[in-house]
């Protein structure tokens, strides 16, 4: 897989490495966990993975802006986090 760059960020408390996958590195397509739509062959993005995981079992492949905006990708923890209290 040809990369480009690494670098950590947090999220929720957890830290993640995130890398850049390049078109040309970008050999089969993937479903992105942000918009739940494919990351196209050939269409360059990022691979993320939590920094306290394995890159081989853990990584999932992001499109460069779900990523961007991940904390308004994920509806169902957000729904969870802000859930009224009864
Ligand atoms: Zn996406």
């Amino acid at each position: 897989m040809a990369t480009v760059g690494e670098r950590r960020e947090d999220w929720r408390g957890e830290e993640y490495v995130i890398r850049g996958v390049t078109a040309l590195g970008a050999s089969k397509a993937y479903r992105c966990p942000g918009c739940d739509q494919e990351v196209r062959r050939g269409m360059a993005h990022l691979v993320v993975w939590p920094a306290s995981g394995s890159p081989e079992s853990d990584r999932r492949h992001w499109h460069s802006t779900c990523w961007a905006a991940r904390d308004r990708r994920s509806p169902g923890v957000q729904r969870s986090r802000s859930a009224p209290r009864y």
